[in-house]
């Protein structure tokens, strides 16, 4: 049995580009708190199978790569990364193409096990964690202690990604469409948020307007 204390959580899930990762950063920074981004697991498997050739349909060599020690996830302040190998890959893995092989291998049921495991065990020996991604208040830590799920309209989230990778706005409003609808529909841990979840529109909202709003309702719930 572990002996290792599990800190407070507080979940931010959304569909890609809804605001997740600069909020939830912002958030863990004016709470002290450590900060994931558990699509980073999901995009260093996908990343590392590209590098290694190993097809996104390869059911088998992908769960022998979630488990190998080929790569890895690190969490640092202001940013999750991912080694492969000796490589820090973390600025690889931002590609929009990353997460679109992202959102394929993470459809596969046996994968999103293995790395729950891991995901989990970043709540342990901290005084509180962060974690944003897709399932974060559903599955891996249905009972944590805050959860929020932010939303935004399409236009605006693409907006925000063509601003950030330099691409144009409609090629990425069809990337982010095809992710969501994988992301939403698939049978194991769909994008949904938690019944008890605080939602957030972020459309037309500043980071520390989104920001205020959660500290204040989180604060508001006894915290
Ligand atoms: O959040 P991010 O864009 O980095 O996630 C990349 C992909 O990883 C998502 O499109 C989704 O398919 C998958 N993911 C997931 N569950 C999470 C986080 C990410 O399935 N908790």
């Amino acid at each position: 049995m572990s002996m290792s204390k599990v800190g407070k959580v507080i979940t931010v899930d959304g569909p890609a580009a809804s605001g997740k990762t600069s909020v939830s950063r912002e958030l863990a920074h004016r709470l002290g708190w450590k900060w994931v981004s558990t699509g980073a697991f999901y995009r260093g498997l996908a990343f590392a199978a590209q590098e290694l050739g190993i097809s996104t349909n390869d059911k088998d060599a992908l769960v022998k790569l979630s488990l190998s020690n080929q790569w890895k996830v690190q969490l640092d302040e202001d940013r999750t990364r991912v080694l492969f190998g000796p490589r820090d890959v973390t600025k690889e893995i931002a590609a929009e193409k990353v997460g679109e092989l992202a959102s394929q291998v993470s459809q596969i049921p046996e994968i999103r096990r293995e790395l729950l495991e891991a995901q989990r065990a970043c709540a342990q020996d901290v005084v509180g964690l962060v974690a944003e991604g897709r399932d974060c208040g559903t599955v891996v830590f249905p009972g944590a202690h805050f959860k929020v799920y932010l939303t935004a309209n399409s236009d605006a989230r693409a907006q925000r990604r063509a601003e950030e990778h330099g691409q144009s706005a409609e090629t990425i409003k069809a990337s982010q469409s095809q992710r969501d609808h994988l992301d939403s529909t698939r049978k194991v841990a769909p994008l949904q948020a938690s019944a008890d979840a605080f939602i957030v529109d972020t459309s037309n909202l500043s980071l520390p307007e989104v920001v205020d709003k959660i500290i204040q309702k989180f604060r508001d719930s006894g915290f």
